[in-house]
């Protein structure tokens, strides 16, 4: 899958078989501006008025929330802005040039582009990730007796079904799951959300999360490819189609509170961006809108918070120092989802 999907984003256009919130329209991006701003402030409270901090974004695409967040950061909180530090971690070549592209109006700002969040450097930090690690390969296991588990797994393009000596570490394991169920893991999140939980507690700043996936236990197999905007086979030809599954909230949630890092969410994306102001920043771009633009806001709202679409499918979850306050979007209840 790892592999698969290297290939898939260095040849392909992925934009061309999926959307994202941040290409679907602006204000996803301004609202993660509102965020990171309002984050950064809690971050840099009590650091020197000369320090800076990273701004991270893992898996930019084609860059353009980072290029709204800098645009909005620009404007209502210039002294962010120049004290910003921004790292893109990226693996693609291809998307890598793309995103210089984008951000190429920023030459204020200087920007290192990371093979891995690994390579971040020892200071605060807001980090942010979309649709970043439902593209990270999983692990697939079924439960064949109380005490076994096979592996499911693709070798010389032959599926293979094998007894596991020992399961990898992941609080799923543990679960109530029932014999023939399957569980998937992606070790490779695990191990960024571990770093990045204690990166966080330690060096003072915040990583948010928007992907989808489960807020509670469940599991099963969420395996699934796109190409050319359809569902297709997982197994068609390798580096054809994008590889993704859903990511598992509360496995993630459990092993950043073991780092020490304060956990919040696990929200919906209609909730979150609600009560960031979602319907109050579409009110004022179709208040100076044609009446085509207008609809086009009013179709890309629903979109994003409608349960049906974006709204209730794509979870949010942050991971903050435990010094910082709350950071907004996290207030626990349904009826804040502007779409009722
Ligand atoms: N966040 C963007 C793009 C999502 S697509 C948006 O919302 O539009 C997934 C992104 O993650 C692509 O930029 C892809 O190249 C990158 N990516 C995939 N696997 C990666 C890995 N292992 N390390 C770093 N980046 C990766």
């Amino acid at each position: 899958m790892a592999e698969a999907n290297a290939a898939y984003y260095t040849k392909k256009n992925p934009f061309e078989d999926f959307i994202t919130s941040p290409e679907i329209s602006q204000i996803f991006g301004e609202l993660i501006a509102v965020w990171t701003i309002m984050v950064g402030r809690s971050i840099m409270e009590k650091m020197p008025q000369s320090a800076s901090f990273c701004l991270v974004e893992a898996g930019p695409g084609r860059g353009t929330l980072m290029a709204d967040i800098l645009r909005v950061m620009r404007k209502a909180a210039p002294d962010l802005y120049t004290r910003c530090k921004l790292y893109l971690v990226e693996t693609s070549p291809r998307l890598r040039e793309i995103q210089r592209i984008t951000l190429k109006d920023h030459e204020a700002i200087t920007v290192q582009w990371l093979d891995s969040v690994y390579e971040l450097p020892e200071m605060p930090m807001v980090f942010l990730a979309n649709e970043f690690l439902d593209a990270l390969p999983i692990r697939q296991f079924v439960k064949i007796s109380e005490q076994a588990w096979d592996e499911i797994y693709v070798q010389d393009g032959m599926k293979i079904k094998e007894i596991v000596e020992r399961c990898p570490e992941s609080p799923i394991f543990h679960r109530p799951v029932a014999i023939g169920d399957v569980v998937e893991i992606c070790e490779e999140g695990q191990a960024i959300i571990a770093f990045l939980g204690r990166h966080v507690s330690k060096h003072n700043g915040a990583a948010l999360f928007i992907d989808y996936g489960y807020a509670q236990p469940v599991w099963g197999d969420s395996l699934q490819a796109l190409a050319e905007g359809k569902p297709v086979s997982p197994f068609i030809e390798p580096g054809c189609a994008d590889l993704t599954a859903h990511i598992d909230f509360c496995s993630l949630a459990e092993i950043a509170r073991n780092t020490g890092a304060t956990v919040y969410g696990i929200q919906t994306q209609g909730c979150f961006l609600s009560q960031l102001g979602l319907m109050a920043r579409a009110q004022k771009l179709s208040a100076h809108a044609n009446r085509e633009e207008q609809q086009q806001i009013q179709a890309a709202i629903h979109r994003l918070i409608a349960p049906e679409q974006m709204g209730t499918l794509f979870k949010v979850m942050a991971l903050c120092s435990p010094d910082i306050a709350e950071p907004p979007g996290f207030m626990e209840d349904e009826r804040n989802n502007d779409y009722g």
